[in-house]
């Protein structure tokens, strides 16, 4: 069976990159009803904190994944990795280093001064067991290093192809730190070798450290699993995506209003050849086709009004009912509807869903039917408001007020008819009153609005801007 994992390092919120990991670990686990595990690797203390954990996991469920077994904490496996840095020490794999801080930092100017790469120069490799003993009775610290004898490292990935690393770059590395504790390569090989994971899907950015990870497999005589490093996400600059191109945490995302449905599908598409003009997938539809041999070897480019249409896509398919619980999450709004007015919300949900952008947006559109408006469109106000218009209202009034059937095209009907009747364009009727009674200058058709407000709220409103136009004459 094959196992997949996730390993954030909870020093941060859930990045769209990881996102996007987990994501193609957890499509293919499940496509090949494999295994989908969470590791939280927690081993720099100063860094990692347990809010950032459970935010980590808050964002994986909101975008909908689920995992096979309890999360493993890195931190709480520490004996384990040391354990297996004695055996590769008593194997003779691996070697003490007494070398001190200063000695090496000595040897790193050094070859910085003649512009080469800082190597270790393997002094310790080679002492006798006595003379390493003698130095540990002593209470000399040391470190635990690898002992790398290859020329080269080759990487198989299934992205990236075969990419071939020279062990002389980085020579014999660290496992052990002189305080005691793993390093990520040593900690990372050993979790993933005991909980069965078979293929490593990461971000392209570890790519590097895969040949020493490789080189600790070896050494330890244990399978090595199938690597697929996920070429990074780029800003429209093709930099490196962060902060400065704006939101790049799940969490952001949701709080703009972001379906994490939309989400989970754009960050699908990010870097994946799908072979199909379609680009709307569910998450059924994305679990039967995922296949990580379609992930490009390029760096992709987050392009948020890409992820803006795809949502509003998702928004413009969901049910009134729906989106206006979800909107319900984003405002502060206490009040229950009655039944009566619930059926209007939805009305207007179902005109509104086809506009907005994002739950906000949403919310945001529909907000004139939970409140008379508090303050008018200031170009609206200085286009629309004036006498003619507010003694032109006062007919709308007079005109919807005998409307037995207050339906959108009983409404038309009259409102065309008073334009007809004065002598103007409906346009002038219409423009005003929509700023009368959503206090904007763009919203869904005039004629639905009305009928969706009722009678009552609708003259309610009409005659509170004509009050206000009154005002503003006397200002
Ligand atoms: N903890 C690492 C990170 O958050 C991932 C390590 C791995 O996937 O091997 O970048």
């Amino acid at each position: 069976m094959n196992v997949y994992r996730f390993a954030p390092s909870p020093t941060g919120f859930l990045h769209i990159g990881g996102a996007r990991t987990a994501i193609f670990n957890w499509l293919s686990a499940r496509k090949e009803n494999g295994k989908f595990i969470l590791r939280i690797e927690d081993t720099d203390r100063n860094r990692s904190s347990d809010k950032y954990t459970k935010q980590i996991l808050s964002s994986l469920k909101w975008l909908g994944l689920d995992w096979d077994e309890n999360p493993v904490f890195q931190s709480e496996r520490e004996n384990r990795h040391i354990e297996i840095a004695n055996k590769l020490l008593k194997c003779k794999k691996a070697y003490h280093c007494f070398c001190t801080p200063e000695e090496l930092a000595e040897n790193r100017k050094i070859a910085e001064k003649n512009k080469t790469e800082y190597i270790y120069d393997g002094k310790c490799r080679n002492l006798t067991d006595s003379a390493v003993q003698q130095k540990i009775d002593a209470g000399i610290p040391y470190s635990v290093r690898l002992k790398t004898d290859h020329t080269n490292v080759q990487v198989t990935d299934k992205v990236l192809g075969n990419v071939t690393f020279a062990v002389k770059e980085f020579g014999d590395f660290i496992i052990l730190r002189s305080n005691g504790t793993p390093v990520y390569q040593l900690a990372v090989v050993v979790d993933d070798h005991d909980m069965c994971v078979t293929e490593v899907v990461r971000g392209a950015d570890h790519l590097s450290n895969t040949p020493k990870q490789i080189l600790l497999y070896e050494a330890l005589g244990w399978s090595i699993p199938n690597f697929v490093h996920l070429p990074l996400i780029l800003g429209p600059d093709k930099k490196r995506l962060s902060k400065r191109h704006g939101s790049t945490s799940v969490e952001e995302f949701r709080d703009k209003g972001y379906l994490p449905d939309a989400l989970f599908n754009y960050l699908c598409l990010l870097g994946l050849s799908t072979g199909s003009d379609s680009e709307i997938f569910s998450k059924d539809n994305l679990i039967k086709e995922f296949n990580l041999d379609n992930v490009n070897n390029s760096n992709a480019v987050f392009d948020e009004k890409k992820l803006i249409w795809m949502n509003a896509k998702y928004i413009s398919q969901k049910s009134a009912e729906e989106l206006l619980n979800l909107s319900k999450e984003y405002n502060a709004r206490e009040n229950e509807l009655e039944d009566i007015q619930k059926h209007s919300a939805q009305q207007l949900a179902e005109l509104v869903k086809l506009r907005a952008e994002t739950i906000v947006d949403f919310d945001q559109r529909m907000n004139f039917f939970y409140s008379s408006p508090q303050q008018f469109n200031e170009k609206g106000e200085k286009k629309y408001f004036n006498q003619d218009t507010s003694a032109q209202l006062q007919l709308v009034c007079d005109k919807l007020d005998p409307i037995d059937d207050f339906i959108p095209a009983m409404i038309e009907h009259v409102i065309r008819n008073l334009a007809d009747e004065l002598q103007i364009s409906a346009g002038n009727l219409i423009h005003p009153l929509r700023l009368a009674l959503t206090g904007d200058i763009a919203s869904p058709g005039i004629f639905e609005i009305i009928s969706i407000l009722g009678k009552s709220e609708a003259n309610k409103r009409i005659k509170n801007a004509i009050e206000y136009i009154h005002k503003l004459k006397l200002e």
